[in-house]
């Protein structure tokens, strides 16, 4: 998944962890784009060609990518694939496409050309050349699994950490404690903590994956309606919410929408709480109903939503 997975827990099992690491590895095996064979790729190299069948949960989670993509004004777009590969940021040889090539694969990414068939669960890419990429959730999605295993084996209190998706289970002391990294600062550097018990705590930020040239910063979370990275004052959206997915989802969502909107949605949503670092060194904190920040670095200021 291009990031190291920690698990953490409070018994010397070494065969839970070896069974968790299994089912992690299998459902990256069904859901990777970054290899010539999976489930997803399967569906990619059928595009124009003819639907394919998938697993119940593979299919599950293209469902819920789809509907999240046809949200109204959403940056989530499951069918963002050819452009991703367009980039290749965070791969060898990422660089900035000329604005034609842009163009020629914008008409590859609409998220209606994804054709759903509940009864036989299959996938149809409706336009050669269109791709799924399922990168923004499919970590979310596996955390979400592992929890739910490791509550069935009777686990209580463990901490699921899948690089910028961190699951906690139980409450330990009373709470767990998160850190919201510091954009661009040294690995440790830490903006704040957040403390949550039985929550999911996901980060997207711009500082994750990105290249520079010609002066400027192109990052890994594309804008669908443009190609290019999304352009904001926001530098990370950290989502507080009960399922991994959600936050993965919101965290891509909240991006598009940027602060002020961002915000206004989340009114409307008391499951869903956020923590945005912006450029300009503040932390917005949405309601903290289901969380508590303290902030680590005095360089930065906290305002809530409603500001
Ligand atoms: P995350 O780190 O969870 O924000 O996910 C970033 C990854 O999601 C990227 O590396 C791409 O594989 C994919 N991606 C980039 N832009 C989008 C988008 N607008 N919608 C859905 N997935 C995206
Ligand atoms: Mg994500």
């Amino acid at each position: 998944m291009g990031s190291p997975i920690v698990l953490s827990l409070f018994t010397d099992d070494r065969d839970l962890a070896a069974r968790v690491f299994r089912l992690i590895q299998r459902y990256e095996d069904a859901l990777t784009v970054n290899r010539a064979v999976s489930q997803v790729m399967a569906v990619n190299h059928a595009a124009g060609l003819h639907p394919v069948k998938v697993s119940g949960a593979v299919y599950d989670l293209i469902r819920c990518a789809k509907a999240a993509s046809m949200v109204n004004d959403s940056a989530f777009n499951l069918a963002i694939g050819p452009l991703v590969k367009l980039w290749r940021i965070g791969f060898q040889g990422s660089r900035v496409p000329a604005r034609e090539e842009i163009a020629e694969r914008l008409p590859l990414t609409r998220p209606a050309e994804v054709i759903l068939n509940d009864h036989e669960r299959s996938v149809f890419l409706a336009r050669a050349g269109m791709e799924i990429d399922l990168g923004a959730i499919a970590k979310g999605y596996i955390a979400d699994r592992v929890r739910d295993f490791l509550r069935q084996q009777g686990v209580e209190q463990a901490l699921i950490n899948l690089g910028g998706n961190v699951l906690a289970l139980g409450s330990p002391q009373g709470a767990w404690s998160v850190g919201v990294k510091k954009p661009f600062a040294a690995a440790d550097g830490l903006v704040g903590v957040v403390d949550v018990a039985n929550k999911s705590v996901v980060t997207s930020g711009i500082y994750e994956r990105w290249f520079e040239q010609d002066g400027k910063r192109w990052h890994h979370i594309l804008d669908p309606r443009t190609g290019y990275p999304l352009d904001n004052d926001i530098e990370s959206v950290t989502i507080v919410s009960d399922d991994s997915l959600d936050g993965d989802v919101w965290t891509t969502l909240i991006y598009g929408f940027g602060v002020e909107k961002g915000c206004a949605v989340l009114r409307q949503r008391e499951d869903i709480e956020a923590i945005f670092i912006t450029k300009n060194r503040e932390v917005i904190l949405s309601s903290q109903r289901q969380f508590r920040f303290t902030l680590l670095d005095d360089s930065y200021r906290i305002s809530g939503c409603t500001a």
